[in-house]
């Protein structure tokens, strides 16, 4: 089912266009949000606007050395992952990435790595560079 489909021409947009999904996720009630796209597709600007919704004071900043940052400032935590270095089931289970489930709010950049430790349901956000400045965003709810 297709919750969203917009075009940006700005990383403010991206975010704007993140804080109505987060807007969406606590309304339903959603856990797990992963994001396809890119390097500089604009995943991390999309998160910045999730987290700021959920938890407004957080300092959102790409966790791709840190492998997971943690928002704990609103009425649910947030766990914001990346992806990109992780390359096995064996360092996703190093990282206690199950462990969250459950805890909070999850949201993962570059799905693309971990297909075999997606939840069955959960919202997929697909980021297209069309150009520089814009952007295609579409997320629909997976449930398999
Ligand atoms: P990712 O996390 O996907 O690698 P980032 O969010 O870190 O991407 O970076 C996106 C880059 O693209 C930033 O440099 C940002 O300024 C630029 N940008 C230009 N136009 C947009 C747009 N419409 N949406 C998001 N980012 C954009
Ligand atoms: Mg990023």
């Amino acid at each position: 089912m297709e919750i969203l489909s917009k075009v940006t021409n700005s990383p403010e947009e991206t975010e704007s266009v993140g804080g109505e999904l987060a807007r969406y996720v606590l309304a339903n009630a959603e856990s797990f949000v992963a994001l396809y796209g890119d390097l500089g597709a604009g995943k991390t600007a999309f998160c910045r606007g999730f987290v700021g919704v959920i938890s407004p004071d957080a300092h959102v900043c790409s966790p791709t050395y840190a492998i997971v940052n943690e928002y704990d400032g609103g009425d649910v935590p947030v766990f914001h992952f990346d992806m990109y270095r992780v390359e096995s089931e064996d360092s996703l289970d190093s990282i206690g990435f199950y462990d969250y489930f459950g805890r909070g709010i999850i949201i993962t950049e570059w799905s693309e790595n971990i297909p075999y430790a997606l939840p069955d349901r959960h919202i997929k956000v697909k980021i297209e560079k069309l150009s520089e400045d814009k952007r295609k965003i579409t997320a629909e709810l997976i449930t398999e």
